[in-house]
């Protein structure tokens, strides 16, 4: 077998016996490899197939004609062709070229497309039992009789569920069926539910909604690529909004992907989805069972599943015929994907529409430099949405000054923040606190020696759990109970907590506020959707007083009675070398403060900061968000940073550190040069250690016009990493751990 790089055929491709074609294989292997179509076959681009592989069997995709140069006599038949849609053009091209930007075997692309392989194959039709209307005479008994009776007044049914139904055993409906009896029937193997409607009315649209709403849906309805940036202010209803390019998509019979960062928490959305459109969208994110995802893999595949809502990896479900993408959102980091195939799914996103020839949308309340330079540029549309809907007001932001404020000790809500709570607990409000971090306290240390526990395989503090009873590394998953003793000085009950985790402030909170009715929401208190979707009831209901979350509860929800957030440490993102440090911080707060004062009641948001005149501080509070991205974009432009420059990660790892450190160093050497290229490092990422790998880390910074990818492919071909030593290319970083 040969590795070829022919590029992908067309769809009508047909491929006859005896013809050499190309198949690509759901592994990281650098190309496509050939086949010869067997007798009697004939195939199409994009057909799933049988195909040998060494001594087994793989499935693989038929990619194009085969490149040749493997001998007659090596080249192996393609064994059967699976009874499935083939994978559509677009889906190819968009695998070859994710693979390209991501340096990233197209196989290795491939697989997170084939992440279903069972739903490759037909599901199994379910037999089911109707009363013969003909039967043979058979011998009645009691138990025949009943069940009988159950298919009178019935449908057809299973044989299980039959006999269960008629309290017997399935012996008596297999003789049954032997008898002639019954007659099998073969039902679907999961009814189509039902799908969205796009004739149902939607609210009334607002004016400034109407006028936003209006160009989506004329892009919709012409087709062709397009990006609008959809930007409102939290509570001005973006969604519904780009519902209306959503119905629109479904008048034209197509199919529509919906991006949401983490799903699993997005019960609020499903629900008004639902409203909208009298059915639920079909979903794909982490937390479905094998038997749902082998069910909405196969009807997105055969065009049944009309919409589908999920988290990054929807983007690579084989859509029978997309129509519109909207990634909500869209300035999220939980977008990017940080292992196997590093990708930013709202940058594919893009992509993958412009391949589609498809409209998408962009929302959110804090887009992305990168996305507002490119709407400035007029490479993206704008849609702008200034006010919240139904006269709500933004609410007002205080920045409270944590230098000036006599905190106690060990306490982190200031008296200012508490006089604010109080205010809103005695109005009968709601309140939420916002910390950024899980858990009880984020560093214990020993009092006597000054030893801090620390991940045994990771650079990182151990992160005390109290409620868990557990000291946790939030890198790797290592836990274990606290010691007795300090492992250095070996002194008894000598740890200290230091700093707050939201653990820790629930417990002050219930000091300073003992009838306050408090939840904890963070991602190991809120362990899956259902957990999520109780907490809202519990918060519209007004069971509940405040919430002291982590970001899983910044973005999105609209809860009415919610009109007081407070950020207990809003300086916690600016620190480290992160070169969105700022921005992210910026939409982080702007997104918890968009919680407050959705519905009428007047919202107060205040923010406790050592740093009351840092740009972030002072934009929050004098609500310039313009002004600050100006700036941003400037500090960026100078430094020849993303978006105004191009970055590339390239990170060396391994579990010995000298062969890591040799490689990395090796990589130095042989660092491109150039005018607009500058290469920092071999440094040891900030992360040293992470699962007990060593880390070094080097940064590509080219002009915003260089081929990064051709500069960086070349680059790393000159590299031959020994065995237990990885090279990995992050184009575009976000993580800088
Ligand atoms: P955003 O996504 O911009 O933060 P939402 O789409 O969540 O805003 O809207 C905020 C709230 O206002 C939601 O409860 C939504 O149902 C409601 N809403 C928005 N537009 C309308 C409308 N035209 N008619 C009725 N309710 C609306
Ligand atoms: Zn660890």
């Amino acid at each position: 077998m040969k590795k070829n790089t022919a590029p992908t055929e067309t769809a009508t491709a047909q491929y006859l016996p005896g013809e050499e074609i190309a198949v690509l294989l759901p592994l990281p292997l650098a190309g496509t490899y050939d086949y010869r179509v067997a007798e009697e076959m004939t195939l199409t681009a994009g057909d799933f197939i049988n195909v040998p592989l060494g001594a087994r069997k793989a499935v693989g995709v038929v990619w194009g004609k085969g490149e040749g140069g493997v001998l007659e006599s090596k080249l192996k038949d393609v064994l059967g062709r699976l009874d499935c849609p083939p994978l559509p053009e677009e889906s190819r091209d968009f695998v070859d070229w994710t693979a390209r930007y991501t340096l990233s075997a197209p196989g290795a692309v491939l697989k997170m497309v084939m992440s279903v392989p069972e739903a490759l194959t037909p599901p199994k039709p379910v037999i089911a039992y109707t009363l013969n209307p003909k039967p043979e005479p058979f011998k009645p008994t009691k138990a025949r009789e009943r069940v009988l009776a159950v298919l009178n007044d019935g449908p057809p049914r299973p044989a299980a569920e039959l006999a269960r139904e008629a309290g017997t055993g399935s012996g008596v409906v297999k003789g049954l069926v032997d008898a002639g009896a019954l007659s099998p029937v073969n039902l679907p193997a999961r009814a189509a539910g039902p799908e969205p409607d796009w004739r149902l009315p939607g609210p009334d649209l607002s004016a400034d909604q109407d006028k936003a709403a209006r160009p989506l849906q004329a892009a919709t309805k012409k087709g062709g690529f397009s990006v609008t940036l959809l930007d409102g202010v939290p509570g001005s209803g973006k969604t519904e909004v780009y519902f209306q390019a959503v119905a629109e998509a479904l008048k034209q019979g197509g199919q529509v992907l919906v991006l949401l960062p983490e799903i699993a928490l997005g019960a609020q959305w499903l629900q008004r989805f639902q409203d909208r459109f009298g059915a639920a969208p079909g979903q794909w994110h982490s937390d479905l069972t094998a038997a749902q995802r082998r069910h909405t893999w196969r009807a997105v595949a055969e065009g049944q599943t009309k919409v589908v809502v999920g988290a990054r990896s929807a983007l690579f479900l084989p859509f029978a015929d997309l129509r519109q993408i909207i990634v909500d959102e869209e300035h999220d980091t939980s977008f990017k994907q940080e292992d196997g195939v590093i990708y930013n799914a709202r940058d594919m996103a893009v992509v993958r529409a412009q391949l589609g020839a498809i409209p998408i949308v962009l929302a959110s309340a804090t887009p992305s430099l990168e996305t507002v330079l490119n709407a400035e540029s007029g490479r993206y549309q704008m849609q702008h949405l200034a006010d919240r809907h139904a006269g709500a007001a933004l609410p007002e932001v205080d920045t409270i000054d944590m230098r000036a404020e006599q905190t106690p000790s060990q306490c982190w809500v200031s008296p200012s923040l508490r006089n604010g709570l109080a205010a809103t607990f005695a109005n009968g409000e709601q309140a939420m606190l916002f910390l950024n971090r899980r858990g009880y306290a984020p560093l214990t240390l020993c009092r006597t020696c000054g030893h801090r526990m620390q991940c045994p395989n990771c650079s990182a503090w151990l992160v005390e759990h109290r409620r868990g009873g557990r000291l946790q590394c939030h890198h790797c998953g290592f836990g274990a109970p606290p010691p007795k003793q300090c492992p250095e000085c070996e002194k008894e009950d000598t740890f200290a907590a230091c700093g707050p985790g939201v653990e820790r402030l629930a417990e002050e909170i219930a000091d300073l506020f003992p009838k306050a009715r408090t939840v904890i929401a963070a991602s190991d208190t809120l362990a899956g959707p259902k957990a999520a979707a109780d907490l809202v009831r519990r918060i519209e209901d007004h069971d509940v007083d405040l919430i002291i979350g982590t970001q899983v509860v910044a973005k999105g929800y609209h809860f009415p009675l919610l009109t007081l957030v407070g950020a207990v440490d809003a300086d916690l993102g600016l620190a480290g070398g992160d070169l969105r440090a700022a921005e992210r911080t910026h939409q982080l707060l702007y997104q918890v403060a968009g919680r407050a004062g959705r519905a009428g009641r007047a919202g107060r948001v205040l923010l406790q900061t050592f740093m009351p005149d840092h740009p972030v501080m002072k934009a929050l509070k004098e609500g310039n968000r313009d002004g600050f991205l100006k700036a941003e974009a400037e500090s960026r432009r100078q430094a020849m940073m993303p978006p105004l420059g191009r970055l590339a990660a390239v990170i060396v790892s391994g579990p010995d550190e000298a062969a890591v450190d040799a490689t990395a160093r090796s990589l130095g050497r042989t660092a491109p040069t150039g005018d607009d290229i500058t290469v920092l490092g071999p440094a040891p990422a900030p992360m040293a250690l992470l699962r007990g790998k060593h880390r070094r880390r080097l940064l590509l910074k080219t002009a915003k016009s260089t081929n990064l990818q051709g500069v960086l492919r070349e680059w790393l071909a000159r590299v031959q990493p020994p065995r237990k030593v990885r090279i990995q290319a992050d184009v575009d970083p976000y993580s800088f751990l």
